[in-house]
């Protein structure tokens, strides 16, 4: 297994920079998830780590050897698609043995190889089937078998589970963490799913218009995101974000709502962030977790209005107007609340997420 490693990596169309300037190094044995929205230029990241597209710039290394100008066959990685790629007319086994029949293997080493994937994937008793005989969950681990019999330096993911039925993605998730485990393989993976990323992923790629956003564990991309686009992105509800002014100074600071003038007192701590803002405005983030509903006002809420309320089960989400933003409260499934009611959101001084109004960035 290997390290990876991006500099400064760029990929133009013409103007249009489909990954602008990229750097992060994937640690020996790392399971890393490129994640971001549509067009975000996570596909295009891992096929210049493949070698399936040339690069406009940077470098790209794989296990301490620059890769630039080898072709995917020759930078000792493997491929597993979205759309399992297999061969329709061979059998399970063939598909698996493929690869390294055109590497010259011996029969008996091929064989081997083979088998001991099969093992792995749970998949022993489909090798005498073809693809179109197996369940969407059985084509995709025979897809993860065709990487495994190659023991590459690294395993390049492209959505592998975004053909599959929600149940099924859910226990692929667990097979997929299951096999890195096992492996301690190097793992690039490319999602679109940020609860696929946080559930999987030792550290996230968190990608936006082609730049990297940010670059670390789930937990800290979670707890601290750096940026307004990273704290909307990952979580799910999403953080809630409401744009405010920053009025008093020193220690006697307060966020005003421009559009119903209520004042929300900060900390010491958070007056200082504040008061640091490059335009006197900020954006207030709050995860739904870290915030309480109250009939009236109590020291540290601000008036909202409920509009809608969704039970899940375990626990019913509220969704507040706050100064013209939403904002999600989650609650006890029992908790008596209705749309259109006046309330009071409670805040958690310690807990809040301060952005600049002007760059979206995290005031630290
Ligand atoms: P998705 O989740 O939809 O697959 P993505 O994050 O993987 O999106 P990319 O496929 O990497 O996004 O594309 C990044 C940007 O580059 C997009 O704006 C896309 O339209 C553009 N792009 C990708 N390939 C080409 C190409 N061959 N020619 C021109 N533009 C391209």
């Amino acid at each position: 297994m290997a390290e990876v490693v991006l500099k400064d990596v760029m990929k133009n169309y013409g103007s249009l920079y489909a990954v602008n300037n990229v750097s992060f190094t994937v640690e020996h044995g790392e399971f890393v998830a490129l994640v971001g929205p549509s067009g975000c230029g996570k596909t295009t990241t891992l096929n210049l780590v493949a070698g399936l597209i040339p690069m406009s710039g940077g470098d790209i290394s794989i296990g301490n050897r620059i890769v630039n100008d080898l072709d995917p066959k020759d930078r000792d990685i493997a491929m597993v698609f979205q759309n399992y790629a297999l061969y329709p007319n061979k059998s399970v086994f063939k598909n698996l043995a493929f690869p390294l029949q055109m590497r010259k293997l011996p029969k008996a080493e091929i064989e081997a190889k083979v088998m001991q994937a099969a093992k792995i994937l749970d998949i022993t008793h489909l090798l005498e089937r073809r693809p179109r005989e197996l369940s969407g969950g059985q084509q995709q681990r025979v897809a993860l078998g065709r990487a495994l019999v190659r023991d590459p330096a690294v395993f390049l993911m492209d959505e592998p589970l975004s053909n599959l039925d929600a149940k099924l993605r859910v226990a692929m998730r667990s097979e997929i963490k299951r096999f890195h485990h096992n492996l301690n393989a190097t793992v690039i993976y490319v999602t679109h799913d940020q609860l696929e990323a946080v559930t999987m992923a030792d550290k996230m790629a968190v990608m936006h218009g082609g730049v990297l956003q940010q670059y670390d564990s789930p937990a800290n991309v979670f707890a601290n995101p750096v940026n307004t686009f990273v704290a909307s992105f990952v979580g799910s509800p999403a953080m809630s974000l409401i744009p405010l002014d920053v009025v008093g100074k020193g220690t006697d600071v307060a966020l005003k709502s421009p559009e119903e003038g209520w004042e929300l007192p900060l900390s010491a701590q958070n007056a200082r962030k504040a008061t640091a803002s490059s335009q006197g405005t900020v954006v207030l983030g709050a995860r739904h977790s870290t915030l309480k509903l109250h009939k009236s006002p109590v020291a540290g809420s601000v008036p909202g209005k409920v509009y809608t309320v969704e039970p899940t089960g375990d626990v019913t989400f509220a969704q507040v107007f706050v100064s013209g933003a939403v904002v999600n409260v989650s609650l006890e499934p029992t908790a008596p609340i209705a749309p259109d009611e006046e309330v009071f959101v409670e805040f958690d001084q310690q807990r809040l997420h301060l952005f600049d109004g002007q760059t979206t960035n995290a005031l630290k």
